[in-house]
């Protein structure tokens, strides 16, 4: 039995090749995607996040062990953070060929169709966008589909949500005047909002503003893993009723009901956090959103060639070839069509 092609939430591919350099067209060892490893694991398309790090840093060892409640980390420059994404992009949208910026639907149907692998340029934190929105549509003519407010910091638009292991998102203020007027702006360009890494107020001040689906890239159900940056039910079935779909993160603390960050992390967790969002938000807000790249995940899964696995491990926990292809691509593709419409 086939298997369906893949739509990925969240990769930070771009963030380790700018970092250690090397080429994305290439198969190497290096980290957890490359195209050829990519197309070898079915995955058709993926949100490739534009991130850039902060200066300060964040003590990770705390979370080897929790519980844990890490600060918050501080904001970045914004100057800095603009050369440094303006840089990051430009891997992509100047890449052609087996890797395709994808601007449009109709554009990536082709890519899960058997074409080239989609690359849908996403901001984790919004730091390169000028406060007052004004470099903003020049970022969408060079291929912006996506945008999160925040990574885990405060910045001119909402603040993020700290690492905590049990615990909340719910501190810090939520969406500033800029924050607001954000939403709105992605709201008629057509980029989809991420509310992954907010903190509790400012997703429910995105939920609340957005006229059309949010999506959370890269979370999973607070109710099987009490990490921070995991959603609660209320905030999954506040997610599906926008249309959105969450993405379910691979990244093992958010993964463990234990919350360590151990890679003998089974699957079947994957499966239990698919589970619990179908059964709280509906089959069709369920997604993959894997942080390839971008954490530690499972050894079951490996890199991007383990995809196939997790989804033999959804077939066999009973999930039929019409859930199986709306977790795979189906859901993404239904709120990209939307949000993408004009
Ligand atoms: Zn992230």
């Amino acid at each position: 039995m086939s298997l369906p092609a893949v739509i990925d939430g969240h990769n930070d591919a771009l963030l380790r090749v700018r970092r250690s350099g090397g080429s994305l067209l290439e198969r190497t060892d290096a980290g957890h995607l490359d195209v050829p490893r990519a197309k070898g694991g079915g995955l058709a398309a993926g949100f490739f996040a534009v991130f850039v790090p902060g200066e300060d840093r964040l003590d990770w060892g705390g979370i080897g062990a929790p519980p844990y409640e890490l600060p918050l980390s501080r904001p970045v420059d914004a100057d800095r953070a603009a050369l440094e994404a303006a840089a990051m992009a430009d891997l992509l949208v100047r890449s052609q060929g087996p890797l395709s910026i994808v601007r449009t639907a109709e554009e990536l149907e082709r890519c899960v169709a058997g074409g080239p692998l989609g690359a849908i340029l996403h901001l984790e934190g919004a730091e390169p966008i000028e406060p007052d929105l004004s470099n903003l549509e020049g970022w969408y003519e060079r291929g912006l589909r996506s945008i999160g407010l925040v990574w885990s910091r405060p910045n001119a638009f909402a603040s993020g949500a700290p690492f905590r292991y049990p615990g909340s998102a719910d501190s810090g203020p939520g969406l500033t005047r800029a924050g607001r007027a954000l939403v709105d702006a992605c709201g008629r360009l057509g980029i989809a909002l991420d509310v992954s890494h907010l903190n509790t107020r400012g997703l429910r001040a995105v939920l609340r503003r957005a006229r059309g689906p949010v999506v959370a890239t890269h979370s999973n159900a607070h109710a099987v893993c009490p990490a921070s940056r995991n959603l609660t039910d209320p905030e999954l079935r506040a997610v599906a009723a926008t249309g959105g779909v969450v993405g379910i993160t691979f990244s093992v603390p958010m993964l463990r009901p234990d919350g360590r960050l151990d890679t003998r992390t089974p699957i079947a967790d994957v499966v239990r956090h698919v589970g619990h969002l179908a059964e709280k938000a509906g089959i069709d807000h369920v997604a993959l959103g894997s942080d390839f790249d971008g954490a530690a995940i499972p050894d079951e899964i490996g890199d991007v060639t383990g995809l196939p696995r997790v989804l033999e491990a959804l077939r066999a926990a009973g999930y039929g070839d019409d859930d199986l292809r709306k977790i795979a691509h189906e859901n993404w593709l239904r709120v990209l069509r939307e949000v993408w419409r004009n």
